[in-house]
C-alpha cells in the first residue's frame, strides 16, 4: 500500500517567524522509503512527458530534483543563489516578503528547446519557482511541469503557475 507521506513532515509552529508554521521535509528525506516513493511519484508525473533536464534551485530543490534527474536517466542544472556559480550566467529576480531576491544559472545549463521538469521541495507564493522558470525559458527551455513535495495553498503559488502542469504530493 502506498505511503502516508504526511506522516513524514514535520510541522513546526512560530518558525522562523512568530505565525509561520515551517514545513520540514527532513523526516522525509531520513526515510529511506518515503524518500523513495516520494522520488517514485514524481519520476511517474514525468514519465510521458518527455523530460530531458531537471532543474532545481538552491538548495532543497536539489534534495528532491537529483534523485528524479538518477531515476529517469537524465541530467540535473541547479539554479543558485549569488556569487556560486563559477562560469557565465544569467539571472532571474524574484520579490521576497521585504525586497528582491535572485537567481542565477550558467548559460549553457539549458539547450534550447530541451524539455525541463523543474523541481522544489515546497511551493508558497510560488516566487522561487517562478525565476527558476524564467531562468530556464530565458535559456530556451522549455518547462513541461513543476513538481513539488508540498504545497501551502492558501499562499496561491499555483495562481504563477496556471500555464504549467503541477504535481504536489501533499497540500496544507
Ligand atoms: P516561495 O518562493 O514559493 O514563496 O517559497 C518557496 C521556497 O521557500 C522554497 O524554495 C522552499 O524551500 C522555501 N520554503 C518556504 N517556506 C517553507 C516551509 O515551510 N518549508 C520548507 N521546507 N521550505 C519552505
Amino acid at each position: 500500500m502506498a505511503l502516508d507521506l504526511y506522516q513524514y513532515i514535520a510541522s513546526i509552529p512560530d518558525y522562523p517567524e512568530k505565525g509561520i508554521i515551517f514545513r520540514d521535509i527532513s523526516p522525509l528525506m531520513a526515510d529511506g522509503e518515503a524518500y523513495q516513493e516520494a522520488t517514485d511519484r514524481i519520476v511517474a508525473f514525468a514519465q510521458d512527458k518527455g523530460v530531458e533536464m531537471i532543474v532545481g534551485p538552491e538548495a532543497r530543490g536539489f534534495i528532491v530534483g537529483c534523485p528524479v534527474a538518477y531515476k529517469l536517466g537524465v541530467g540535473f542544472a541547479p539554479a543558485r543563489k549569488k556569487g556560486k556559480l563559477p562560469r557565465a550566467t544569467i539571472k532571474a529576480e524574484y520579490d521576497l516578503e521585504y525586497g528582491k531576491s535572485a537567481l542565477y544559472m550558467h548559460k549553457d545549463a539549458v539547450k534550447p528547446g530541451q524539455k525541463v521538469l523543474v523541481c522544489d521541495d515546497l511551493l508558497a507564493t510560488g516566487g522561487t519557482i517562478r525565476a527558476t522558470i524564467d531562468l530556464v525559458e530565458q535559456l530556451g527551455g522549455e518547462v513541461v511541469g513543476c513538481a513539488f513535495l508540498v504545497e501551502l495553498a492558501e499562499l496561491n503559488g499555483r495562481e504563477k503557475l496556471k500555464d504549467y502542469d503541477t504535481l504536489a504530493l501533499m497540500k496544507y
